[in-house]
């Protein structure tokens, strides 16, 4: 009978050892962390938890924005989302849709790292924010497994700035340039990248040589 118990027990061992060790190989590792996909889905609005919290961060940063929460019959969405057509002194096209803890992090970004940069560099302030788009249903691009932090409405691609005087900065145009505007966009990456999760620039590769991908999701990325 003990002897029928002892082989249970380590049967059940092996067992239980070799789902760790499936479930160890089958989590991503960025930056030298291990997440789960599930963990990595759950946790990916954890600092936006769209209280009246992240609500009244909002006004503070002084933003226009309407809630617009969303769901889907797949894992996209994301029911604390708003959307935002101004964030401080920056105009947004189309208001688009972005969890409130996308929002709020782009709103200090705003205030603390894009405004101070625009007058240091140029002179002039940023009146408009030119973006690609937040929310997209996807995964991320080259990988067969994983959703992007677009399709929670997480993640913003920023392309270029519209300054006071009218004139236009452009990730695509200017990012190379040894000039003034060259110089301001690459002196935003750092700072950019302390305010972001992850900050993909077109640093990191082709697929981002006309925007700054940024997103809130559990991972960090400076590129
Ligand atoms: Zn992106």
């Amino acid at each position: 009978m003990f002897r029928r118990l002892r082989h249970l027990a380590a049967a059940l061992l092996i067992v239980s050892a070799g789902a760790f060790l499936w479930q160890a190989a089958s989590t991503p590792r960025v930056d030298g962390l291990s997440i789960p996909e599930h963990v990595a889905y759950i946790a990916s609005d954890l600092r936006g938890a769209n209280d009246a919290y992240c609500m009244m961060r909002l006004e503070k940063l002084d933003a226009a924005y309407t809630p617009a929460p969303f769901t889907t019959p797949s894992v996209c969405g994301n029911e604390f989302a708003v959307r935002a057509s101004r964030i401080g002194g920056a105009k947004l096209k189309n208001a688009p849709l972005m969890s409130c803890s996308l929002a709020e992090t782009v709103a200090e970004w705003e205030q603390d790292v894009l405004q101070p940069a625009a007058l240091e560099h140029l002179g002039k302030r940023v009146r408009r924010i030119q973006h690609l788009g937040t929310y997209n249903c996807r995964k991320i691009r080259g990988s067969a497994r994983f959703m992007s932090q677009h399709a929670y409405a997480n993640a913003i691609d920023v392309s270029g700035f519209v300054l006071d005087d009218g004139a236009r900065v452009s990730v695509e145009r200017d990012w190379a340039r040894e000039d003034a505007k060259g110089r301001f966009l690459r002196a935003l990456k750092q700072p950019t990248c302390d305010a972001f999760n992850v900050t993909l620039t077109p640093d990191k590769d082709a697929l981002h040589k006309n925007h700054f991908h940024l997103d809130v999701g559990l991972w960090r990325s400076c590129k």
